[in-house]
C-alpha cells in the first residue's frame, strides 16, 4: 500500500483512537484523500474505484487503516458512490448531525481517525433500511484470499 508506507498512524491491527492534527495529517496523506477526509470533501459521482465493484473482500479505513465495511453490505446503488448497508460493527465508524449546504444529513466518520468517509441515508434496502453512501478515495479495498 503506497499509503500505508509513508503514514506512521495506519494499522490495520490497532484500534488505539487517533488524535491526529490536519497540518499532521496534511504532510501525511495524498491531496485528494486530505480533502475528502479532512476538509469533508465529496468526490464527483460516478469516479471513484469502488462505486461499481462487487469483489468479496473488506473495506478499510484509507487513513488509518481501521477496518469499517464488508462486501456483503456492499449493493449496487444508482448513486455513483459505493454504497452500503451497514457498517462492519458499531463502532468502526460513528456519527455527526451535518446541517451544511442547506441540508440535513447524517455525516459519516471513521470511529479510530475521526475522518470523514460519507454520509448516512435511510433509503437503503434490507435488512437495515440504511444506505452508507461512502467516498471511494477514503476507502482501501483488500480481497478476501483464497
Ligand atoms: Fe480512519
Amino acid at each position: 500500500m503506497a499509503i500505508e508506507k509513508h503514514n506512521p498512524y495506519y494499522s490495520r491491527t490497532d484500534t488505539t483512537l487517533l488524535h491526529v492534527t490536519d497540518a499532521e495529517w496534511k504532510k501525511i496523506l495524498p491531496a485528494d484523500v486530505y480533502n475528502i477526509a479532512r476538509d469533508k470533501g465529496t468526490e464527483y459521482a460516478f469516479t471513484g474505484k469502488y462505486y461499481k465493484t462487487d469483489t468479496k473482500g473488506t473495506y478499510y479505513c484509507a487513513v488509518c487503516g481501521n477496518a469499517l465495511f464488508k462486501s456483503d453490505a456492499k449493493f449496487a446503488s444508482s448513486c455513483g458512490w459505493p454504497s452500503f448497508y451497514e457498517a462492519l460493527t458499531p463502532n468502526s465508524v460513528r456519527y455527526e448531525n451535518d446541517n451544511t449546504h442547506g441540508m440535513r444529513r447524517t455525516e459519516v466518520l471513521c470511529g479510530r481517525c475521526d475522518s470523514h468517509l460519507g454520509h448516512i441515508f435511510d433509503d437503503g434496502p434490507k435488512p437495515t433500511g440504511q444506505r452508507f453512501c461512502m467516498n471511494s478515495a477514503v476507502l482501501e479495498f483488500e480481497p478476501d484470499t483464497k
